[in-house]
C-alpha cells in the first residue's frame, strides 16, 4: 500500500527536514479518498431508492459537541447523504434522551442513529448504548455491536478505531505480530481498537490512569496509539525509534499557563495561543516525538477527519442493510 504522506502538511507542523523523521499519517488525505468511495457507494442507494439518512441527537449546547455535529453533518451531506440534528436543551433528563432514541429506531427514514458524546452529568452513555437499534447504530456502541466485534465479526466498526486502522494500513505500518500499546480504554476509543488490533494479530497491552512503569510499557511497542486526552503527554521518552504513533487526543489549550512547559517550547503551539486565543493538541508531543518515531499522525488533520469518514461509511452501510431487511421482510410469507 502506498504511503500517505502530504509534505506540505509536515511543514504546517514547523517540520523543514522531511528526511529527518516519521513519515506523516496524513488522515485529511486518506479521508478525501473514503469520502469519494463513499459517495460512489451513496449515490448507487440514491438511485434505487432514496440517500442514506443520518441522524444526530444533540444534548445540551457544548461548543465542541457543537462544532463535531456540524462537522459530521455537513460531511454526510458532501458524501451524498441527507443529515439532521435532533437538539434536546441542555439540563433534558435521561427518560427525554432515551425517548428521543427510541423515536429514531422507530422511524423509518433514519438509516443511522448516533447520539453525540459526552453526556452531560447525570446521564449514563451506557443507557444511551443499550438503547440504540443495533441495526442503526453507526457509532457501534450498542452491546450486540461491542460482542460482534470482539469476536472478529463486526457489523459497525466504531469510527474512530476504525480510522486508526486504516492510518496504520494507508501507511504501510506492519501490524500482524507486531507489540501494539493503547494508551487510554474508553469504550468507544482504547477498548475497541485494542480488539481490532488484536484481531489483526498484534501483541496489545491496554494501558489506563492505573497503570505502573507506563513509560517503559509505552517504549515497547512497534505501535503506540494515544488516547487519553491530556495534551501533550506522550514524550520522546515513551516512544521505541522507529515505531508507528497514532495520536487521538483532541486537546483545546487556551491559557498559556495551564499548557504543560515542554508544549510551549513548539513555536507552531505557542504562535496559536497569542494569535487565536487557543491551539488545538493531541497527547503526543508531536515536535518532540517527530525525530524519534518511524510513523506519526499530526493533530489536527489525522485521526479526527478520518473518524468523520468512517461515520458516512458506516451510514451507507447502515442503510444498505436497512434496505436488505426490508427486501428480506417483504419476501418473508409470515409477514404477508
Ligand atoms: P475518556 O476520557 O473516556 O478516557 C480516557 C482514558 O485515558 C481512560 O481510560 C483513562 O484511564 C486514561 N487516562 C487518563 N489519564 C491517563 C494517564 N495520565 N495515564 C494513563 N491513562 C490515562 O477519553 P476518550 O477515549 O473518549 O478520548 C480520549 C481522547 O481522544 C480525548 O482527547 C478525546 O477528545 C479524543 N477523541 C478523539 C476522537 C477523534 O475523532 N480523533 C474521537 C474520540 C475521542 P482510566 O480508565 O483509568 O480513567
Amino acid at each position: 500500500m502506498t504511503p500517505c504522506v502530504r509534505p506540505e502538511a509536515l511543514v504546517s507542523f514547523g517540520v523543514t527536514d522531511i528526511s529527518a523523521g516519521a513519515r506523516l499519517l496524513d488522515g485529511a488525505l486518506l479521508a478525501q479518498k473514503l469520502r469519494e468511495e463513499t459517495r460512489r457507494l451513496a449515490e448507487r442507494l440514491s438511485a434505487q431508492g432514496r440517500a442514506p439518512h443520518l441522524r444526530v441527537i444533540l444534548l445540551g449546547n457544548d461548543p465542541a459537541s457543537e462544532n463535531y455535529v456540524a462537522s459530521k453533518t455537513k460531511a454526510a451531506r458532501q458524501a451524498g447523504c441527507t443529515a439532521e440534528t435532533v437538539r434536546l436543551a441542555a439540563g433534558s433528563p435521561p427518560a427525554l434522551l432515551l425517548a428521543e432514541v427510541e423515536r429514531g429506531n422507530r422511524d423509518e427514514g433514519v438509516d443511522g442513529l448516533l447520539v453525540q458524546l459526552p453526556l452531560e452529568a447525570g446521564h449514563d452513555p451506557r443507557n444511551v448504548f443499550d438503547a440504540i437499534d443495533p441495526w442503526k447504530d453507526v457509532d457501534g456502541i450498542h452491546p450486540e455491536n461491542v460482542g460482534r466485534l470482539h469476536q472478529g465479526r463486526p457489523r459497525f466498526v466504531p469510527c474512530t478505531p476504525a480510522a486508526i486502522l486504516a492510518l496504520l494500513d494507508a501507511g504501510g505500518v506492519p501490524v500482524e505480530g507486531r507489540r501494539a500499546v493503547v494508551l487510554g480504554r474508553s469504550d468507544i476509543v482504547g477498548k475497541p481498537v485494542a480488539a481490532l488490533l488484536t484481531a489483526r494479530d498484534a501483541t496489545v497491552t491496554l494501558c489506563h490512569s492505573k497503570t505502573q512503569r507506563l513509560a517503559e510499557i509505552c517504549a515497547e511497542a512497534e505501535i503506540l496509539i494515544a488516547a487519553i486526552g491530556r495534551p501533550g503527554f506522550v514524550g520522546p521518552e515513551h516512544v521505541r525509534p522507529g515505531a508507528a504513533v497514532v495520536d487521538v487526543g483532541i486537546n483545546r489549550i487556551s491559557n498559556a499557563e495551564k499548557v504543560p512547559p515542554r508544549l510551549l517550547a513548539s513555536e507552531r503551539i505557542r504562535r496559536a495561543i497569542e494569535e487565536r486565543g487557543s491551539a488545538l493538541v493531541g497527547d503526543v508531543d508531536f515536535e518532540a516525538v517527530f525525530p524519534v518515531a518511524g510513523w506519526i499522525s499530526p493533530v489536527p488533520g489525522g485521526v479526527g477527519p478520518l473518524t468523520v469518514a468512517m461515520l458516512l461509511k458506516n451510514t451507507v452501510e447502515a442503510a444498505r442493510l436497512h434496505r436488505e431487511r426490508r427486501a428480506d421482510e417483504e419476501m418473508d410469507p409470515l409477514t404477508l
